[in-house]
């Protein structure tokens, strides 16, 4: 109880400096395809990770892992990524406070957020247990299904006994604050379908008609 007291006091001294990183991260165009912005997105993390004093190494070629530094296990893995689906040329490419205490912005929920969450928590377990071994996984490229990171995960490269999400958990209904966030136990996973048509220019009148 004291413990998550101490807990709770140091994450709101912490407020300002989550929301100034939030903003700059926001602010950094990640759509997976803009390979440089994706990577100066995860070049600023893996220098503030540093700052907070975890360390920060790059895996499977453009991919991050930050560790708190402790080797006891087990290990908990925390997995998000950098990478959004809002495009450089989008309209939707800032951080906008809202009026109810929301922020709008791309990436906010998917998944910076949970990045900085992510981060925070590594820090303060490490705190709690300097042995702990917790890390946090950032991939490059998640929204297309993390292809070059996959063999990392498929093959147990991490080395994890336990793997937490750091996805949004969004509530049944309407996004308020006054609605609490939800926990996501599983997912139905992702599928990916190609289809090549092929046919013959025509109208509905018939094939080949032109009429
Ligand atoms: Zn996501």
């Amino acid at each position: 109880m004291e413990t998550l007291q101490s807990l709770r006091t140091w994450i709101t001294q912490q407020q300002a400096d989550l929301t100034h990183w939030l903003q700059y991260l926001v602010e950094i165009n990640t759509y997976t395809a803009n390979v440089q912005g994706v990577d100066a997105g995860m070049d600023a993390l893996c220098r503030l990770a540093e700052n907070l004093g975890l360390t920060a190494e790059t895996v499977q070629g453009r991919h991050r892992l930050i560790r708190s530094g402790g080797n006891a296990g087990p290990r908990i893995l925390l997995v998000a990524h950098m990478d959004t689906v809002h495009p450089p040329d989008d309209d939707f490419q800032h951080y906008e406070p809202q009026a109810d205490g929301y922020i709008r912005g791309p990436g906010i929920g998917d998944i910076k957020g949970g990045l900085l969450m992510g981060l925070w928590t590594v820090k303060a377990l490490q705190m709690l247990h300097p042995q702990a071994d917790v890390c946090l996984v950032v991939s490059a490229d998640e929204e297309i299904g993390s292809p070059t990171i996959q063999p990392w995960y498929l093959q147990g490269l991490h080395g994890a006994h336990y793997a937490i999400g750091l996805e949004p958990g969004f509530p049944q209904g309407p996004l308020q604050p006054s609605v609490t966030m939800g926990f996501v136990e599983q997912r139905k996973g992702c599928g990916r379908v190609h289809f090549t048509v092929r046919g013959q220019a025509a109208t509905r009148v018939g094939p080949g008609s032109r009429a």
